[in-house]
């Protein structure tokens, strides 16, 4: 059973933040004042990229790690979304590896883990743990704007996420010392947003309104149509692909770059992951201005064994690479019309959110597709989900605001699920599109004269043969007395939570027996020791982040203190004893020396530095920045440095 927000004791009135945990760049939003803040990172960005990165000396998060990839590709990890909940021979996990520079290995399970070098030692980290460090930077971005500590939060994650990408996306909630009250959909998020800013969530809109969301990230693609009536926000259906978005346009293009650059210099760099980072890079920032311009150029100085690349690609160049991926957009949105059973022409509003619908071909496909319709640009393709998590935070941690108060969502679960029987067959229990938070129970018998046990194989998908779904978990039921086949009563209750989170128990109905078997550790889901060894290990990596601020804190300190200093000597007038400059001076350059030396010092050091050259400054100028300064010479005004 999920816990609420009240039986941990931080119930009605605790603030909870909304998460936008995505494949490229996160976002966090509160509601404040009676609306929603999307807040900015210490950087003073709305939205943070979604990458870590590790060093000899410490540990990156965002921006921060972000800035620094070109010259560290190897230990900067990004795409952990692309990961989580996956297995390690999962066809896209084993795709992607081919085209990120840091390294992924088959962890217990099958539980891909990724490897870093950090603080000199190789280390090895799950895509649960690296999105942990990115919701750790989401929350404390999060404090620092609303000043006070936060525990609750609402994390988005894509409508087609399987269950155990919703349970790992919980469980780095978890590590990051987040209360995850609730995981919602990314559309239904940028639903709500869009459905607040049409005012169709307030009692006072009358009328239904259908409405498609486009979602088009940088990672994963959904669509979802859901129908809004006096604040109640029903999903319809959804759809979408896992593993379809900006990088993958990215990707296209690098392949194409690639292959020029060879062919130009007879040079291959396809096993440098730094130029391919840099390319990659530039590349991005190319696709972006073709959003706008028909022509963008790519530079990249020494990007190869000292080659300066310069190159253009031209919009339609763009749309040609990548014009079977728009394509692919357009079979969903078609599969959810019709899950929804409802025509193009009964679609009152088509939004697009998620920064890759902002690429023109792709929404004049999708404009083609609903016969020249006009698509609805009015909520930040960037925020909305953000936005929509927070409203939706807001409402479970109680907040009264008109404004929201009638707002009721209604999800469905993406794909169906059910239970294998004999000769590989799927037979359905929830089936695709159900509203959710739903139970379901199916029955079942024995397939074998005398069977005392049955096997269950809970498995995910739309195939009929079961094989051709995924097997999410499975479980032994024990304890059948014995009879002829067909004989016994067996049922299986699927609940799913309003996190779209799911638990299977089998019985023997029969007899009474009841064997209450759950799924807790399927398809490499972390287990509770596991999660509370990395809950523990990022309580150590968060102090180790505190101190390494300190120490850099420190240094800082010492280093300005310095600078202002020798600055101060070179500006003044007057004139001081030759020996007392020259001995400053020399303490000045001694101290730098040092600083240069020991940038990794304890802050102790650097306060003792600190107080040294003071205790030497204090010597000459008697206590100040230099202003009283009483050794027998005149004192003048100046500004204290
Ligand atoms: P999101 O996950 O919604 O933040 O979307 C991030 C993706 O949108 C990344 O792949 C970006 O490269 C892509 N993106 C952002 N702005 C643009 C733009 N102006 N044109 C094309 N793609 C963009």
């Amino acid at each position: 059973m999920e816990t609420t927000p009240e039986k941990k004791g931080q119930g009605k009135g605790a603030v909870a933040i909304g998460i936008d945990l995505g494949t490229t760049y996160s976002c966090v939003a509160v509601w404040q004042n009676d609306g929603v803040e999307v807040i900015a990172n210490d950087q003073g960005n709305r939205t943070t990229p979604s990458y870590v990165a590790f060093t000899d000396s410490e540990r990156f998060i965002g921006d921060a790690a972000y800035n620094q990839v070109a010259l560290n590709p190897v230990n900067s990890v990004f795409d952990a979304k692309r990961l989580i909940g996956r297995r390690f021979s999962d066809v896209s996990v084993q795709n992607d590896m081919k085209l990120w520079p840091f390294k992924v290995i088959s962890g217990p399970g099958e539980k891909p883990m990724i490897v870093v070098n950090f603080k000199g030692v190789e280390k090895q980290f799950s895509a649960e743990e690296i999105s942990s460090m990115v919701l750790l930077k989401m929350k404390i971005t999060a404090e620092a704007y609303i000043g006070s500590l936060v525990k609750n939060a609402v994390v988005t994650v894509p409508a087609y996420f399987t269950d155990s990408q919703r349970q790992a996306t919980k469980d780095a909630g978890t590590i990051a010392g987040l209360n995850v009250i609730r995981i919602i959909n990314e559309p239904t998020a940028a639903a709500i947003a869009y459905g607040l800013n049409k005012d169709y969530a307030s009692g006072s809109f009358v009328g239904e309104k259908n409405v498609l969301i486009f979602d088009l990230g940088g990672g994963t693609f959904d669509v979802s149509i859901l129908t809004i009536e006096a604040g109640i926000f029903e999903v319809k259906a959804t759809a979408g692909n896992t593993h379809l978005g900006g990088e993958d346009f990215d990707n296209r293009m690098l392949n194409y770059f690639v292959e020029e650059f060879n062919r130009k210099y007879k040079k291959d760099i396809s096993g440098n992951s730094r130029s391919l980072r840099r390319l990659r890079t530039a590349l991005e920032r190319a696709k972006r201005t073709l959003s706008s311009y028909t022509q963008a150029s790519v530079e990249v100085e020494s990007l190869y064994e000292g080659v300066d690349f310069s190159s253009k690609i031209s919009r339609a160049k763009f749309e040609e690479l990548n014009l079977d991926l728009f394509l692919q957009c357009m079979e969903p949105v078609e599969l959810c019309l019709k899950d929804a059973k409802m025509s193009k022409s009964s679609i009152h509003d088509v939004v697009i959110v998620g920064g890759s619908t902002r690429i023109p071909k792709v929404q004049q496909l999708l404009r083609d597709f609903f016969n020249g319709k006009e698509l609805c640009k009015s909520i930040n393709p960037d925020e909305a989900v953000a936005y929509g998590a927070a409203v939706q935070a807001a409402i479970l941690s109680g907040n009264d605001s008109e404004k929201i108060q009638n707002i009721v969502l209604m999800d469905v679960n993406p794909l169906s699920l059910g239970i294998e029987c004999a000769g590989q067959v799927a037979s359905v229990v929830v089936p695709r599109n159900t509203t959710i938070p739903t139970t379901k129970r199916s029955r079942f018998t024995t397939s074998a004269d005398y069977q005392k046990s049955a096997w269950f194989k809970v498995i995910e998908g739309e195939r009929v043969k079961s094989t051709d779904n995924r097997l999410l978990g499975e479980f032994v039921l024990s304890g059948i007395p014995p009879a002829l086949r067909g004989v016994a009563k067996l049922s299986a209750t699927f609940d799913i939570d309003a996190n779209g989170v799911l638990t299977v128990t089998g019985e023997d109905n029969a007899t009474g027996v009841r064997n209450n078997v759950r799924i807790t550790n399927s398809m490499g889901r972390l287990s509770k020791a596991e999660i509370e060894r990395m809950i523990s290990d990022a309580e150590k990596y968060k102090f180790e982040d505190e101190l390494q601020a300190k120490r850099i804190q420190a240094m800082n300190t010492l280093e300005n203190y310095l600078k202002t200093k020798r600055d101060f000597i070179h500006s003044i007038q007057v004139a001081i004893p030759v020996a007392a400059r020259t001995s400053l001076e020399d303490a000045i350059g001694n101290t730098f020396r040092w600083l240069d030396g020991n940038r990794q010092a304890e802050v102790y050091e650097f306060e003792h530095k600190l107080q040294e050259i003071e205790h030497r400054w204090n010597q000459v100028f008697g206590g100040s920045g230099g202003g009283e300064y009483s050794g027998g010479l005149p004192k003048r005004q100046c500004t204290r440095p």
